[in-house]
């Protein structure tokens, strides 16, 4: 079986995320989205909401499931039997960082690889700062995010709707 892990922030998912979550789970038997708690950035959303929201907007892909981890990424791939990190690729500006990340993580865990899939370029301008920039001004961000997700920021702004 060929598990899959995604990892990131989602802080909150965008459609640029869904995207390469629905490639990713059409590539693979499964697909973890692995939520990083990371105590060096302040999130909008909290750890457990991010989950939920990621698992509320794909609960129609049968193979995707988000889960919470901690710690290093390739240690909790070895733990869960995942031999594939997905990451995406929006711009050459991604790909430095990127590229470093996969190059570390393979020296200390040969047996696992990261493939990269390129974005939709539909979203290649979308990231959840942006999202969170719009919608902190009231920008309406319908056709950013999932519908779930632009009624989570209302609610997290305290925006009427
Ligand atoms: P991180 O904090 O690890 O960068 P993010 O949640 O911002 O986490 O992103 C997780 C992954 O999704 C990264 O590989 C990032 O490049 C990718 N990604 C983010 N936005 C998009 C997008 N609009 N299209 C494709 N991939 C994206």
């Amino acid at each position: 079986m060929s598990r899959a892990i995604y990892p990131g922030s989602f802080d909150p998912v965008t459609l640029g995320h869904l995207d390469i979550i629905k490639r990713s789970a059409a590539m693979f038997d499964e697909v973890i989205i692995g939520v990083l708690n990371n105590t060096l950035k302040s999130p909008l959303f909290s750890l457990e909401e991010r989950v939920n929201m990621l698992n509320e907007v794909i609960s129609d892909i049968p193979n995707a499931r988000a889960v919470s981890f901690d710690g290093l990424l390739v240690e909790f791939a070895r733990q869960n039997d995942i031999k594939v990190i997905v990451r995406g690729l929006r711009a050459v500006t991604d790909f430095e960082y990127e590229l470093q990340m996969a190059q570390s993580n393979r020296k200390i865990a040969p047996e696992i690889d990261t493939v990269f899939l390129t974005t939709n370029i539909e979203y290649s301008y979308l990231s959840s700062s942006i999202v969170k920039e719009y919608a902190s001004y009231g920008v309406d961000v319908s056709e950013l995010v999932p519908e779930y997700v632009s009624s989570a920021l209302k609610n997290k702004m305290n925006i009427d709707k």
